[in-house]
């Protein structure tokens, strides 16, 4: 099996006879009439419109293609998860099926490919049919990302892609469940490229990506790859913690010096001790739960892309 072809559905029934047959188009134009070497995997993500009997027909009438149906909507990085999962290509494409990202373009990222690229991402240079909201903050959070991470997640870029089986079995050991599947893949390293494209706009339907979805998806990046947010309460809580010091020994001089009234002194030294331990302490426990949150992730700790030297486990076997 040459390319997988992965392709998440929520309410695509619009949508679902045009992609198919697009791709049918390109498979043809990359491997002839072999249809063993490429499979599509359709993942229906709980729609609730025709689109699984569209599905059903389809793999009825084409070896080539496979669906997943999931029993609910859980969301469309869940859903490209379980196509990675299934799929058995050396090469896999993940691809939305309403044909913003075009079907064409795949010949160019499996070309990319053939020429040594293990990650090959779409980059639009135009995003058509998006509103300025959509578009805004899209630009924003790749900005404060780019900022807070320590990865390169190339800006603009969606899961519109093709990437080498050696990512799919990094993404595979990546046990997070809150997916966040382009940093993930720029976390993984190798050669990785850029194509550019138009983003065309929606063939038909509307856009599964609610407000609430974009929010979460958004979060879901920030905290899986940055501490930046756990680290801005250590910062807070540091200087609040200085801060009351100072304020302790204002509160005594002023005392000493006679200029304040009853009450005033004890009460500012008691305010400002507590406040500034509380937000110390919370700091402190911020910095745990960084490292904490680090080990729970389980990811690998380096990936190898070639070595000279045998696996510890190996060389045991050979004695
Ligand atoms: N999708 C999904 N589950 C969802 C939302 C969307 O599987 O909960 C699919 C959808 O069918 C499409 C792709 O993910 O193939 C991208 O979604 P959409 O076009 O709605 O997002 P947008 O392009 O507006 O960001
Ligand atoms: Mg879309």
């Amino acid at each position: 099996m040459e390319l997988s072809i992965i392709i998440p559905i929520y309410n695509e029934e619009e949508n679902i006879p045009l992609i198919y047959a697009k791709l049918l188009e390109v498979m043809d134009r990359l491997f002839e009439n072999s249809s063993q070497k490429y499979e599509f995997i359709f993942i229906n993500d709980g729609s609730v419109d025709q689109s699984l009997a569209l599905l059903k027909g389809l793999a009825e009438k084409d070896d080539a293609v496979g669906f997943i149906n999931f029993s609910r909507n859980f969301g469309h990085q869940i859903a490209v998860s379980a196509g990675l999962d299934y799929a058995k290509g050396n090469a896999v494409v993940i691809i939305d099926a309403d044909l913003q990202d075009p079907p064409e373009l795949i010949i160019d990222l499996y070309k990319k490919w053939k020429e040594g690229f293990e990650v090959v991402y779409a980059q639009r240079i135009a995003r058509k049919g998006e509103g300025i909201f959509k578009r805004s903050t899209a630009k924003l959070f790749y900005k404060i990302i780019a900022k807070i991470t320590a990865i390169n997640i190339p800006v603009d870029t969606g899961d519109f892609r093709l990437i080498d089986r050696k990512i799919v079995e990094v993404l595979k050991d990546m046990p997070e469940k809150n997916k966040f599947l382009r940093g993930q893949i720029a976390w993984a390293g190798f050669n990785q490229i850029g194509i550019p494209y138009e983003r065309d706009a929606r063939h038909g339907g509307e856009t599964g990506y609610t407000f609430r979805k974009m929010l979460r998806f958004a979060l879901d990046g920030i905290t899986a790859f940055s501490d930046f947010p756990l680290k801005i309460a250590t910062i807070i809580g540091f200087t609040a913690f200085l801060f009351s010091i100072g304020l302790i020994v204002y509160a005594l001089r002023s005392n000493v010096l006679g200029n304040t009234i009853p009450g005033w002194t004890s009460l500012t030294i008691i305010v400002s001790f507590i406040g500034g331990v509380q937000l110390l302490c919370i700091g402190l426990i911020g910095e745990y739960i960084i490292r904490l949150i680090n080990n729970i992730r389980n990811r690998p700790l380096y990936i190898i892309e070639s070595s000279n030297l045998k696996a510890k486990h190996e060389t045991n076997m050979e004695k």
